[in-house]
């Protein structure tokens, strides 16, 4: 990352078994970057491919001075890909896209107009997007609506892959679990203007998508997370408080109601098993609730005090030299 190689756009692509995928963008990407008269640099995130993925990686970073790849030393997941690539980029503007061909890297142009009217985050959104309706446009559409109310930063698309940073915004934000998704709203934290941007989308014709079902319960734990760092991190005892506050109300209230059944209505009160069951539940989940965010709190702690990246780098493939983590 010596400074006389800084260039105006970097173009970070994570990608994960996706070897049909990669050597059909890359030709597209070229043309276009090419188009734009700008320096730029293309780096390739080979989150632990088990097909060709590599090879061709391989081929292409050898044969064109513009191509960089890391290759991460098993599947650290998108995440942890982005961030690699934000950590590697030189570039002025730093653009993610996925690999699969779902995005249309001949939008990029549009993305950048927006950094250059001064926006810090330009984000792509799929108005007409080509994905199935039950696994995928449905659950996404109540993530976009959750995130947007949890985060208050008001966009129709997270979890397009397709978009433009500042450099200062991307290198600033620390990303964890499966936060991309969340990248605007943690940019909207540091202070970054954000926009949206209509792109087009297509169905992926190659490959596998690497996400299913289970994706929604991360989210939305990825989504309290997030909420709770953005709002109520620097006074944790706002959020821990309230659970214990609303928990004890309903302790009393609880006994309020037992002592009533036990007077007017001559109930026995051990011979009530939903109440305790009811408590039990409540108190049991507050617990889990506040656990988990001392544990990402914890976490934070951990990755930040020690600088621990959250991916490790087998090797990073350039046009001069092969060089070994
Ligand atoms: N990806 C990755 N690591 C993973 C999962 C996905 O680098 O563990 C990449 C994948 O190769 C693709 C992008 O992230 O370029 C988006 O993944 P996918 O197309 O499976 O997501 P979907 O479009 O189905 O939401
Ligand atoms: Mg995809």
């Amino acid at each position: 990352m010596e400074s006389e190689n800084l260039k105006d756009l970097s173009v970070v692509i994570p990608s994960f078994n996706e070897e049909e995928n990669i050597k059909l963008i890359y030709p597209k990407l070229k043309s276009t970057l090419e188009g734009l008269k700008k320096s730029y640099e293309i780096i390739f995130v080979d989150d632990g491919s088990t097909d060709k993925t590599y090879d061709f990686l391989r081929k292409i970073c050898q044969d064109d001075k513009n191509v960089e790849a890391v290759v991460f030393r098993r599947n650290f997941g998108q995440t942890a890909a982005i961030s690699a690539g934000f950590d590697y980029a030189e570039g002025d503007v730093i653009i993610t896209l996925d690999a699969d061909l779902q995005n249309d890297p001949e939008d990029i142009p549009f993305l950048l107009k927006k950094i250059d009217d001064g926006f810090d985050v330009v984000s792509g959104w799929r108005m007409n997007r080509k994905d199935p309706l039950i696994t995928k446009r449905l659950p996404s559409y109540i993530s976009n609506w959750l995130i947007s109310s949890f985060t208050g930063v008001k966009l129709h698309d997270y979890g397009c892959t397709l978009k433009a940073y500042k450099k200062e915004v991307a290198k600033n934000i620390k990303l964890y679990g499966e936060m991309h998704r969340f990248i605007p709203a943690l940019a909207k934290w540091v202070g970054a203007s954000i926009c949206e941007v209509k792109v087009k989308h297509f169905p992926r014709k190659y490959g596998k998508s690497k996400y299913g079902f289970s994706r929604i319960g991360r989210g939305f734990l990825d989504l309290l997370t997030v909420k709770f760092l953005l709002i109520f991190s620097t006074r944790p005892i706002q959020i821990f408080g309230r659970f214990g506050l609303i928990s004890i109300f309903l302790g009393f209230f609880s006994g309020i109601v037992l002592i009533i059944m036990k007077i007017v209505h001559k109930v026995d009160m051990t011979g009530n098993p939903f109440l305790y069951l009811s408590i039990l539940f409540f108190l049991v989940g507050a617990q889990f609730i506040s656990m988990g965010l001392l544990g990402e709190i914890i976490s934070r702690t951990y990755h930040e005090s020690q600088n621990k990246p959250v991916y490790f780098v087998k090797e990073v493939l350039t046009h001069k030299k092969k060089v070994k983590q």
